[in-house]
């Protein structure tokens, strides 16, 4: 009998994946940008599979246990539901072929900042050092610029958006969702944690400027 895909084998790749999951989880819930059991994280395990977290539980505390496998429809490929927002996760891996690992936080700078953006629907960063921290961007007269989506409990609509925003031959490093969160991705886990921290930073500067007199 040939293994199957929709059978959940642990194995090396798997845990250290998982534990590279579990590692930036805690780290983002410690600073306070996975409130409540909100958030979530994947990682591609290989061309069919990716590891991502399962629906509902502290991102504080996951172990590998708390890790699950789903192809890039999003379907399970064990017996557990993953994330809500799993279908947002598996267009990103279908859509960016370079997309190894994709994180998803609830800060409170990125829910302030995007629902005031939500109306204007895109955010550009400008004159910003650490723009340097996103691939492809090499110096600080590069802007950033990151669409701000409506949100939705409906995901097919915001893939929508995510394919509408391609469709114009815009740039997409990462996005907000007005009132909710941010999506940022990396060739693997380290780099999508860099290009997380980096934007909630610069996202966060915006923020501070706009409580400066003009
Ligand atoms: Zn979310």
């Amino acid at each position: 009998m040939s293994a199957s895909l929709a059978t959940h084998e642990p194995s090396a790749a798997f845990e250290q994946l998982a534990q590279q999951l579990c590692s930036a989880a805690a780290h983002l819930a410690q600073r306070g940008w996975t409130p409540t059991t909100s958030s979530n994280f994947s990682a591609r395990l290989d061309a069919q599979r990716i590891a991502i977290t399962i629906s509902g539980r502290d991102k504080g505390r996951l172990t590998p246990a708390d890790i699950m496998l789903m192809d890039e429809q999003a379907r399970a490929l064990d017996a557990q539901r993953p994330s809500a927002e799993a279908h947002l996760h598996a267009q990103l891996y279908r859509v960016l072929p370079h997309a190894g690992a994709v994180l998803h936080t609830h800060s409170l700078t990125q829910t302030v900042i995007s629902l005031h953006y939500a109306s204007a629907g895109q955010i550009r960063l400008r004159g910003y050092e650490l723009v340097k921290a996103i691939e492809g961007l090499h110096s600080h007269e590069q802007d950033l610029l990151l669409p701000v989506f409506p949100n939705s409990q409906d995901m097919t609509a915001i893939e929508h958006r995510v394919d509408a925003w391609r469709a114009q031959g815009q740039p997409l490093h990462a996005y907000l969702i007005a009132g909710h969160g941010l999506y940022a991705w990396g060739r693997d886990v380290a780099a999508a944690m860099r290009h997380l921290e980096a934007i909630d930073f610069m996202l966060a500067c915006e923020l501070e400027l706009r409580k400066l007199p003009t």
